[in-house]
C-alpha cells in the first residue's frame, strides 16, 4: 500500500516496472547509443511524457508517474534515464508552447517512441547564464528563419529525430524563440559521442544555415526563455528522482555487500562503522524521496510553477545521492573501485546530475530568490 506522497497506482507502476527493467540490467550489453536508445524504446515507457488526447498514458504528465519511471531507469542504468527524460524535456516545449497542429503532428509520434527528442539549450559560452546564448535565428525574407550556431552537452544528440532549439531572434532574455529542428535538416552537424565520466548519450550541434519554415517555431517569437524554463519546471525535480534510483541501488548493493564478506571472522555488517554507514544512507535516502515525490505531488496537485519545490528537491536528492553512492562505495573497500562492480559504475554515473539541468549552486540562488523575493 502507498504511503506518503504516491498513491497506490504509483506503487502498482513501480512494480510493474521493477520486473521489467530487468532487461536494462548489464550495460555492457548495451555498448552505444542506439543500443540504449533501442532498449528504451522497447519498454514502451514514452506515453507517460505526453497527455492522453495525444496518446498519451494521463491526462496530463503526471510527474509522479515519470518519478518512478525514472527511479527505476536510473536503479539499472544511467543512460536508459537519460534517454528517457529527454524525451520528455525535448518534447515538453511542444505541448506547452506549440500550435494545435504542431502537437497533432508530433506528440502522438513521440508517444509511439517512433520520433525522439532533445532539448538543446546550452552553448559553449552558456550554461548557467542560458539567457547569454548566441545562437542566431535570422528571418529567412519569406517567413521562416536561418539557424547558426553551435550548441554543447546535449543529451541523445546522435539518437534523436528532432531538436528543440533555443535561438536568438532578438535582444535580451525576451529575444530567445524555441524552434523543432529535424536532425537530418540542411546545415545541421551533430557531433555525437562527447565522452562523460558516466554513461550519458550527448554530443553537440552546429548550425550552418539551417533553413527552419516559420511552422518550426513553438510559440510566439520571444517566448523560447519562458517555454524553457517551464519545462525545467517540470523535468529538474525529476533528476532528482534519478538520483534517488542510483542512491537507492548503492545502498541495496551496500547492504548486501556488508553481509555477505567477511573480515575479522564475522561479516562486515557486523561493524558498527559500516553500520553507521549504512544508517546515514538511510537517513539521506528518506529525506530525499520525501523532498522529491513532494515536489512532483504538487506539480500534479495543480501549481502552475513549482520553482522552488523542484529546486529543494533536485539539490537535495542529488547531493544526498553522491553522499549515498560513496559511502556505499566504501563498505566494498578496493571492490568499490573495480571496474565491473555496480557501486563503481554509480559512483561515476551520480557526478553528472549536480550539474545538468541547473547545478547545484544555481539551485541555491533560486531557493535563495524565493525567500528573499517580495
Ligand atoms: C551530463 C550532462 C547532460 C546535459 N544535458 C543537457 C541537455 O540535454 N541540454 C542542454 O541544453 N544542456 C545540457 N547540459 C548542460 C548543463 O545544463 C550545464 O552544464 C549546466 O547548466 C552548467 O553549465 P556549465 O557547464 O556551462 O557550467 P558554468 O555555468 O560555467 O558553471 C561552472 C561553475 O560555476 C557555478 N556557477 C555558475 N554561475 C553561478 C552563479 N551565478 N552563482 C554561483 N555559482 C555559479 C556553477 O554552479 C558551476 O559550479 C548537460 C550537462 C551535462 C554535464
Amino acid at each position: 500500500m502507498a504511503v506518503g506522497l504516491l498513491t497506490d497506482a504509483h506503487e502498482r507502476l513501480r512494480a510493474e516496472v521493477r520486473e521489467r527493467f530487468r532487461t536494462l540490467e548489464a550495460p555492457a550489453q548495451y555498448e552505444g547509443d542506439a543500443a540504449v536508445a533501442a532498449a528504451v524504446k522497447g519498454l514502451g515507457l514514452y506515453g507517460y511524457l505526453v497527455p492522453e488526447v495525444y496518446g498519451g498514458v494521463h491526462p496530463g504528465v503526471d510527474v509522479r508517474s515519470v518519478c518512478v519511471l525514472r527511479e527505476e531507469l536510473a536503479y539499472r542504468n544511467g543512460a536508459a534515464d537519460s534517454l528517457f527524460a529527454v524525451q520528455g524535456l525535448g518534447s515538453h516545449p511542444v505541448l506547452l508552447g506549440g500550435s494545435e497542429a504542431q502537437r497533432q503532428a508530433l506528440l502522438p509520434a513521440v508517444a509511439r517512441g517512433e520520433l525522439l527528442f532533445a532539448f538543446a539549450l546550452t552553448e559553449p559560452e552558456a550554461g548557467s547564464d542560458v539567457a547569454g546564448l548566441s545562437t542566431s535565428a535570422r528571418p529567412n525574407g519569406h517567413g521562416g528563419y536561418v539557424l547558426d550556431g553551435h550548441k554543447r552537452f546535449i543529451s541523445n544528440a546522435g539518437v534523436a529525430t528532432h531538436y528543440t532549439v533555443f535561438a536568438r531572434t532578438g535582444e535580451g532574455r525576451g529575444g530567445i524563440s524555441a524552434f523543432v529542428v529535424p536532425a537530418d535538416a540542411p546545415g545541421l552537424e551533430v557531433r555525437a559521442g562527447m565522452a562523460l565520466l558516466g554513461d550519458h548519450p550527448i554530443g553537440e550541434l552546429f548550425f550552418r544555415g539551417v533553413r527552419v519554415p516559420a511552422e518550426a517555431r513553438l510559440g510566439a517569437e520571444g517566448a523560447g526563455m519562458k517555454l524553457a524554463l517551464s519545462t525545467l519546471d517540470v523535468f529538474r525535480g525529476t533528476v532528482g528522482a534519478a538520483a534517488l534510483g542510483m542512491a537507492r541501488r548503492a545502498q541495496d548493493e551496500a547492504v548486501a555487500y556488508a553481509k555477505g564478506r567477511k573480515q575479522f571472522g564475522a561479516p562486515l555488517a557486523e561493524l558498527p562503522a559500516v553500520q553507521g554507514l549504512l544508517a546515514d544512507n538511510a537517513v539521506d535516502l528518506e529525506a530525499a524521496t520525501l523532498l522529491v515525490h513532494k515536489a512532483a505531488a504538487t506539480k500534479d496537485g495543480g501549481a502552475e510553477r513549482v520553482t522552488y519545490e523542484a529546486a529543494v528537491a533536485k539539490l537535495f536528492a542529488t547531493e544526498a545521492a553522491q553522499r549515498v553512492v560513496d559511502r556505499a562505495l566504501q563498505v566494498h573497500g578496493g571492490n568499490g573501485v573495480v571496474r565491473g562492480f555496480a557501486v563503481e559504475r554509480l559512483y561515476r554515473d551520480v557526478r553528472a546530475l549536480r550539474i545538468y539541468e541547473g547545478a547545484s549552486e544555481v539551485q541555491r540562488l533560486v531557493i535563495a530568490r524565493a525567500l528573499l523575493k517580495g
